[in-house]
């Protein structure tokens, strides 16, 4: 504040000074050059003020050392041109240059601080406007990634009802890899192995690619990742692996596809990892901590509806199958036999139906105990088995009974088969505590349309070439229309 004043000051008395010489020169050269004082005058002034404009320039031009520098020439011309003329006015003239000087060293300082100030403002705000764009990118990508996590953490919502919706393992294994490749992303693969118990590795379940991938990989068993995993039972990650220390320089087979990154995480129940669930890129530090721990929310459901599926897999086996011989039971035949039916009636093929009965159970277990009939039972099942082919369906139909159809065979083919099967339990020797036995079977075959179009019926028939058979003297094979 008292900086202003006093150059106010300044240029206030320097203004009434400059008047007052400048009127006092007027008069004295009015008085003085009567000839022609008006031109006189004019050259006066307009030297003046062309000094003035030249010392401003200067000091424009060249800082303070210019403008004084210019001041002083003005002076000495002045007081030369004084001493020359011997007119004392121009003394006054140098005075009124010093002035002048002073005045524009005001004006340009005040005008060098505006500057600097304003210097100083611009320089602060653009560091706030700096700050301010920073701390808003900060935002802008918290809140993408906040965004990001929003979502994901929705979707993982559907992916709970998917997976809890289905019971069925194939189902269950391949919404697992589709979500985990859409809800993780980044990656180019998505592999899920389940464990096999007995060999202790792993076994590929199933495999998603990213559109435009190959999705078909040749090691099936993982490899030293998915090793790892399965080994410590642990989370990984791994940014690039060839320079992971953790592996060495153990060769990675990557014959089937390219990979750099990768996130795993094992399937956990009840203490065992019964499966890995994996993610691949073929760039390097592709994954984030935070992809990691979404993998493992993933692998953690995941693991409940395996465990699901292969509870309800071993609920529907056991409800199928019957306990002593492993084949499948009476009601489960019944609904299998109705739908190949359907099938055969559609595409008009053939269907065969056996029906066995061993002969003189009653007397074999009379005889050698109901454990050893038990064994005779199992051994008999075995070679039922051993004598069919793929697509042939055999069952416990009742006590000692067992019911086979043979979808697409003619009654031709099915005696042949039924001919096998009772030469192969009649040959077959049962050793119970050092005794020997054997036993025969009889069989009774009847085909789908000729004898009947309906599973009941060609059950009749069936049992009527059975009962045939055993009337002919058992240990044999007797068709129904025959
Ligand atoms: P057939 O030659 O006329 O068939 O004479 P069979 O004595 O075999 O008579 P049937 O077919 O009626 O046989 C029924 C016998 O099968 C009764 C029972 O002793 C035996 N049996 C049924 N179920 C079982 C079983 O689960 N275990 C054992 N050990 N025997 C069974
Ligand atoms: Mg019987
Ligand atoms: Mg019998």
């Amino acid at each position: 504040m008292s900086i202003l004043k006093n150059e106010k000051k300044i240029c206030a008395i320097s203004a009434i000074g400059g008047l007052l010489i400048l009127s006092f020169l007027i008069i004295h050269f009015l008085w003085m050059l009567l000839s022609n004082p008006l031109f006189y005058l004019s050259f006066l002034f307009g030297v003046l003020l062309l000094f003035i404009i030249l010392i401003m320039l200067a000091w424009k031009a060249f800082g303070a050392v210019g403008g004084i520098t210019f001041c002083i020439l003005s002076c000495f011309i002045a007081l030369s041109v004084s001493i020359g003329s011997r007119c004392q006015s121009f003394n006054l003239m140098a005075l009124l240059y010093v002035i002048a000087t002073i005045n524009i060293y005001i004006l340009f300082k005040k005008e060098k601080d505006i500057t600097q100030m304003n210097q100083v403002n611009f320089e602060e705000l653009e560091e706030s406007f700096n700050s301010l764009f920073v701390e808003s990118q900060k935002h802008y990508l918290q809140t993408e990634a906040l965004n990001k996590k929003y979502y994901r953490y929705l979707n993982l919502k559907g992916v709970v009802e998917l997976l809890s919706a289905s019971l069925s393992l194939p189902e269950v294994v391949r919404v697992i890899v589709k979500k985990t490749l859409e809800l993780v992303g980044k990656s180019d693969y998505c592999l899920f192995y389940l464990t096999d118990e007995e060999k202790q590795k792993l076994v590929l379940a199933a495999i998603e690619a990213q559109a435009g991938l190959i999705s078909k990989i040749k090691s099936k068993n993982g490899d030293i990742f998915d090793d790892w995993v399965l080994k410590r039972r642990q989370p990984l990650m791994i940014n690039d692996c060839k320079k992971d220390y953790r592996f060495g320089t153990k060769i990675v087979n990557k014959k089937d596809r390219d990979f750099k990154s990768l996130i795993s995480s094992p399937l956990i129940v009840a203490e065992k990892v019964i499966g890995v669930l994996r993610l691949d890129n073929s760039h390097t530090n592709v994954y984030l901590q935070d992809d990691l721990r979404l993998l493992n929310i993933i692998a953690n459901l995941a693991a409940v509806s395996i465990e699901n599926a292969f509870l309800f897999q071993r609920t529907v086996e056991l409800a199928i199958t019957d306990g002593l011989t492993g084949l499948h039971v009476h009601r489960y035949f019944m609904e299998r036999l109705t739908e190949e039916l359907h099938r055969a009636a559609r595409t008009k093929s053939s269907l065969s139906l056996l029906m066995c009965d061993i002969d003189h159970f009653k007397q074999y277990n009379d005889k050698y105990g109901h454990i050893a009939g038990d064994i005779v039972l199992k051994g008999i099942s075995r070679i039922l088995i051993e004598c069919l082919q793929a697509g042939d369906f055999v069952a416990r139909y009742g006590g000692e009974e067992f019911a086979i159809f043979l979808p697409k065979q003619d009654k031709q083919t099915a005696f042949e088969v039924a001919e096998k099967i009772r030469k192969a339990v009649k040959e077959r020797e049962f050793i119970l505590r050092r005794q020997k036995s054997r036993v025969s079977i009889s069989i009774g075959v009847a085909t789908f349309s000729e004898d009947g179009v309906i599973a009941e019926a060609l059950i009749k028939e069936a049992d009527l070439a059975l009962y045939k058979a055993k009337q002919e003297g058992r240990d044999k094979v007797c068709s129904a229309s025959i």
